[in-house]
């Protein structure tokens, strides 16, 4: 999508702070971070979010996951655990309408989310 921000991250075409990429997925640091990891994981291509997910993503999806939890590894937050969160839409506190993952860690997180 030609004016969605994670797009031209994914594209190279927006600078960012990337932690991990491949063919479909990439990470990169979140430029207002909510904990001391706060990494974006997104698929290249464009979805608004889970709510547009369709049979055809299942790959995707779970390929998503594991690199969000690879990256929770790898920035060394999996022992003391984590937390990851997909944003839906206004009511969700999704801002930006491209599917992401947030990878929260390395501090206690509180429940219920605000
Ligand atoms: P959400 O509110 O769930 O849609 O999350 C969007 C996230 O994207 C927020 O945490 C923003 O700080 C983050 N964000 C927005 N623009 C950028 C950017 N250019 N680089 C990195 N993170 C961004």
């Amino acid at each position: 999508m030609s004016d969605c921000i994670f797009c031209k991250i994914a594209a190279g075409q927006i600078k960012s702070d990337l932690v991990y990429e491949d063919d479909t997925v990439v990470a990169f640091r979140d430029i207002n971070p909510q904990a001391p990891v706060h990494v974006q994981v997104i698929p290249r291509r464009h979805i608004e979010n889970a709510a547009a997910l369709t049979d055809e993503h299942r790959d995707l999806i779970a390929h998503l996951i594991l690199v969000a939890a690879q990256v929770a590894r790898d920035e060394g937050v999996e022992e003391g655990g984590y937390r990851l969160v997909a944003n839906v839409g206004p009511q969700g506190g999704q801002s930006v309408p491209h599917l992401h993952i947030h990878v929260l860690g390395g501090r206690a997180m509180a429940w219920p989310p605000g």
